[in-house]
């Protein structure tokens, strides 16, 4: 069941926490990267160019879904408002979408290279792949555009000369997968510099995501 957020401080205090932990992490570090998520008010984001450290329940800046202007006197907007705004609207389960600058994933984002089968995990990203999203400027609608088209069958990408970016059905689900996608990518780039990673072919990820289907803690 897909979980329902409204804008309270404790979950714009979650929002923060889900930062500081990107940064626990290391998947990120400074002012780079932002956060969203899909409250019943609108889309909940972390302010531009502010620290994580720094960052107080009320600099949060929620920015309504359906077009209409933001309420003022809110700080200014993630830079990259324009594709936490767009997936949120074309990807109508996801509910958090996060963005990072991690060191691995951003090595073969400059290299534009995709991550390909080359551990059963890929599936937990939607495909066979990791895509690269194709190069624009940041906080352009451009690289909205590139994003949302790599996004298209992905629950992740890699953004060319850039980052990465996931989404998720819950925000602990997207913050799981982006740390997921930077060990993923670490694991590729390892791989490369010892030999030629194998790559699992199509019948075999088909096979993983049936198992995926039974995976995990259930009740009988
Ligand atoms: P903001 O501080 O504006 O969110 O920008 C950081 C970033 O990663 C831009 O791509
Ligand atoms: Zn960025």
């Amino acid at each position: 069941m897909t979980s329902e957020y409204s804008d309270t401080t404790e979950t714009r205090q979650a929002i923060i926490e889900a930062c500081l932990s990107m940064q626990a992490a290391g998947v990120n570090q400074g002012v780079s990267g932002n956060i969203s998520l899909r409250t019943t008010e609108g889309m909940l984001i972390t302010p531009s160019g502010l620290d994580y450290d720094k960052m107080q329940a009320d600099m949060l800046v929620l920015m309504p879904l359906d077009g209409t202007p933001i309420r003022p006197g809110q700080m200014k907007p993630s830079s990259e408002w324009q594709f936490h705004r767009d997936i949120l609207l074309a990807k109508p389960g996801e509910m958090a979408v996060v963005h990072a600058h991690p060191v691995y994933c951003t090595a073969l984002a400059m290299n534009r290279q995709p991550i390909p089968a080359c551990h059963y995990m890929v599936a937990a990203f939607g495909g066979n792949d990791i895509p690269v999203a194709d190069y624009a400027l940041f906080g352009s609608q451009a690289l909205s555009d590139q994003v949302l088209h790599a996004l298209k069958h992905r629950s992740g990408c890699l953004m060319a000369n850039h980052g990465a970016v996931v989404t998720g059905d819950t925000l602990a689900r997207a913050l799981w997968r982006m740390v997921e996608l930077e060990t993923l990518a670490k694991g590729y780039v390892t791989s490369l510099s010892i030999g030629t990673p194998k790559v699992l072919n199509a019948g075999q990820m088909t096979e993983v995501k049936k198992a995926f289907a039974d995976y995990g803690l259930k009740t009988t």
